[in-house]
């Protein structure tokens, strides 16, 4: 069977055409500006890209148009009707409470994405944009929505809950939610076979480390506790997002700055983090390069962004009463060798003990990079939200 996936953003949508039988990709590609001048298709299969500028792209239902064009044209096409889509996998950011796992859309599960909106204000209407415009253009043709916060449904209260008068929990449902649950469930399901801890007890760490980054703990294959919360500003530095720090900030910076509170919100969201900090860029790669170049501020920032992982990883593993291993993933998770020999430096003694040599090599790839005798595992393992979001979608499709 084939499979789309969605991932709709207010002015994107980013798609992938998966072939189940052998979890293969047959074509991806991005609309963007959707809504704004200068939209514009990029359409990639094989070693092949397509570009298609109209002169504007209305809404999510002409850029999925768009798509449906690209997938089926007579030149660049993969598919010659679109009948050979047998389901839709949607990325949906939040949940909330309701949804532990992903679901086939339908009116109910609709709804709930709706009434979601208040925790996801400007992922959610998007994601639901991205739904309606298929549903338009493929009447026919089965949907899923798979949740970024599903996965961490299963935290206990202890984890959860903040600090603060329990009315807002159950008024507002402000509690930690978590992001990017569909990588850490589908990163830990991999590190437990790897590991040969399927059906035994484990205590795993997953450091998802892009842009934007978290960090899970895993008991048993389920999530006890993660770094990102009520939304995916808290937890460890991140490209341009600055993670934990005392809430009090945002009064300081607001008053100073004459800013309002959801201005001063954005400038933790986009210009904090890496890009803040270092005033270089918010990507590692730049980041790296200025610290190489000898800017102080840069070298200071990877200490910073690798310091806050550690504290993480020893907080996590005070939690969960031990740590049987640690996975990194995500674009520098998974590329960069220098970052993850800094996060795991003064960890030996919780018995973590690194090939270095190994480490240095690893870029892109699953392997294992702890010493055969190190009593902790450190792995990596790619990470792939799409294949994640197509088996949900195989699986709650063929029943
Ligand atoms: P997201 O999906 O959150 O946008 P990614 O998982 O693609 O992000 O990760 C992007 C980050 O990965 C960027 O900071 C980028 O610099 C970093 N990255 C990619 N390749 C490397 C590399 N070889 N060395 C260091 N960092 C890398």
């Amino acid at each position: 069977m084939k499979i789309l996936i969605i991932n709709a953003g207010s002015s994107s949508l980013k798609y992938q055409l998966i072939d189940m039988d052998h979890e293969s990709i047959i074509a991806k590609g991005l609309v963007e500006r959707i809504g704004i001048e200068g939209g514009k298709l990029t359409h990639k299969y094989g070693d092949k890209t397509y570009t298609v500028t109209p002169d504007a792209i209305k809404d999510h239902t002409e850029a999925m148009n768009l798509v449906l064009e690209a997938l089926l044209s007579k030149e660049h096409g993969v598919i010659s009707s679109i009948s050979e889509i047998g389901a839709v996998g949607h990325r949906v950011l939040h949940g909330g409470e309701k949804f532990t796992a992903s679901c086939i859309i339908d009116q109910a599960c609709m709804d709930a994405i709706e009434e979601n909106i208040p925790l996801g204000p400007l992922h959610n209407p998007a994601n639901l944009m991205g739904i309606r415009a298929c549903q338009a253009v493929m009447p026919d043709t089965p949907m899923v929505a798979v949740f970024d916060t599903a996965f961490h449904q299963t935290m206990p209260r202890t984890s959860y809950l903040y600090g603060v008068p329990y009315e807002y929990y159950e008024k507002y449902h402000i509690r930690r939610y978590g992001f990017h649950g569909t990588s850490h469930r589908f990163v830990s399901a991999r590190a437990l076979e790897v590991l040969g801890l399927k059906d035994k007890p484990s205590k795993i760490v997953i450091c998802h480390l892009g842009n934007g980054s978290s960090l899970s703990a895993c008991v048993d294959g389920k999530c006890f506790d993660t770094s990102m919360g009520l939304t995916p500003l808290e937890g460890v530095l991140m490209g341009t997002r600055s993670g934990d720090l005392d809430p009090a900030v945002v009064e300081c910076i607001a008053n100073n700055e004459h800013l309002t509170p959801s201005e001063t919100l954005n400038v933790l969201n986009k210009k904090s983090g890496l890009l803040g900090l270092s005033g270089v860029s918010s990507d590692m790669r730049d980041v790296r390069s200025a610290a190489a170049e000898g800017n102080a501020m840069a070298k200071v920032t990877l200490d910073i962004w690798a310091y806050r992982i550690r504290k993480y990883i020893g907080a996590y593993a005070a939690a969960m009463g031990g740590l049987d291993a640690i996975i990194f993933t995500a674009g520098i998770g998974e590329n960069d060798g220098e970052g993850r020999a800094d996060v795991l430096k003064g960890l030996e003694f919780l018995g973590v003990k690194l090939d270095a040599e190994k480490n240095a090599k690893v870029r892109g790839v699953e392997a294992e990079i702890s010493a055969p005798d190190s009593k902790v595992k450190v792995w990596v393992i790619p990470t792939n939200e799409e294949l994640a979001i197509a088996r949900d979608t195989l699986m709650l499709t063929s029943k």
